[in-house]
């Protein structure tokens, strides 16, 4: 079983063969972000009792493990049957299917993934063509570890400590993602937005797209902690411009440890194969977790305490525009708000409900197979 099974593409394919099958293949991306295999079924057909069936089955074979984030197109007994089997999975629709209609999804599907099978296509016509997909996607896994080992990647940025950083530890095509945001994060304007403790709060937005790009982030440079409200990391492991260009202005040369998704590293496999070795030592909680699903539950906690910060912090800003404006109308003194400063978050409570509101998303960057 493959440990770089934390976001899964699960989807059906027509009935792309003599028997009148719908072929279900789950497909994952590995650190290269290229597509790996996990495993390829045929359903008779689309109801919510076959998918509960081979989603069982899946997991059976996956060791009991579900995996951390699934993507699928809109159908409703799949959505069931994921609810039903992976309860704790994050169920998103993939927006490359959302953009195919039902006629041309099929072709669509086959064609990414290799497949070219049609309705004469014979069990073990597609035994061949199943195994061609795998041996050319392993064989195109091999050769990015290599090239990974071997050659570092020309930047438009030699000079800067964060590119230099990223260039040694991640994989070419990830560290061409983490350039990309660099150079958006170069492009930016950042003004800070709040001062608490520790903590400091940027408002940071593209000077091109400033309505659209607009988005909040939480430094605490003592720690080196970050978070942004775009949850750009969160959901992809990689920094976004947001918040790299905070780190830049901060004069950080080193992509803080915490923000290295070994998922996404030249060493991803290494670490898999560290960590198996030393599985027979763990306690039989650590056997549960693979390396990045732990990541994603201190990644959780954390952003979780950035995101109450946030919320006090919207909370203190809103109290004290309310404080002030009591005031003007000579209605009650206003309460202070200096000695909160330095208290526990719970002596916020309750706390108004404020609305941060984000701007609509646009595609300014990445690839396409983002939202595979
Ligand atoms: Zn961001």
């Amino acid at each position: 079983m493959r440990e770089d099974y934390d976001v899964c593409v699960f989807d059906t394919t027509f009935r792309t063969n003599k028997y009148n099958l719908v072929c279900a293949p789950f497909v994952g991306v590995n650190n290269h972000w290229s597509n790996v295999m996990f495993a390829c079924a045929f359903i008779a057909d689309e109801k919510t009792t076959t998918f509960v069936w081979l989603l069982e089955a899946f997991l059976e074979s996956m060791g009991g493990k579900a995996p951390i984030t699934i993507f699928t197109d809109q159908d409703q007994g799949m959505a069931n049957a994921i609810e039903q089997v992976f309860p704790n999975t994050r169920h998103r629709l993939c927006l490359w299917h959302l953009r195919k209609n039902a006629v041309s999804r099929s072709e669509s599907t086959n064609h990414a993934i290799g497949f070219k099978g049609n309705k004469s296509t014979t069990l073990t016509e597609f035994f061949h063509i199943f195994g061609a997909t795998v041996d050319r996607w392993r064989y195109q896994e091999g050769q990015n570890e290599f090239d990974c080992g071997n050659a570092l990647p020309k930047s438009d940025f030699p000079m800067v400590g964060l590119i230099k950083h990223a260039e040694s530890v991640y994989t070419l095509t990830l560290f061409r993602d983490f350039e990309k945001e660099f150079k958006y994060a170069m492009g930016c304007i950042s003004t800070i937005d709040y001062m608490n403790g520790n903590f400091l709060g940027y408002k940071v937005q593209h000077e091109s797209w400033p309505e659209h790009t607009a988005k909040y982030v939480a430094f605490d440079p003592s720690v080196n902690s970050i978070a942004c409200t775009c949850k750009n990391f969160e959901e992809s492991g990689w920094l976004c411009f947001h918040a790299i260009r905070v780190l830049h202005i901060h004069s950080i040369i080193n992509i803080p440890e915490q923000y290295i998704c070994k998922r996404w590293t030249k060493f991803a496999k290494s670490e898999v194969w560290k960590k198996m070795e030393q599985k027979e030592d763990n306690r039989i909680e650590k056997r549960k977790i693979t390396p990045w699903r732990y990541e994603m539950v201190l990644r959780d906690a954390f952003t979780n305490a950035f995101d109450s910060i946030i919320k006090v912090l919207e909370a203190e800003k809103a109290a004290e525009n309310e404080s002030a404006q009591k005031a003007a109308e000579d209605v009650a003194p206003p309460s202070s708000s200096s000695s909160s400063s330095n208290a526990p978050l719970e002596s916020h409570q309750p706390l108004p409900q404020i609305t941060v509101q984000n701007p609509p998303q646009v595609k300014t960057k990445g690839r396409s197979k983002r939202t595979r």
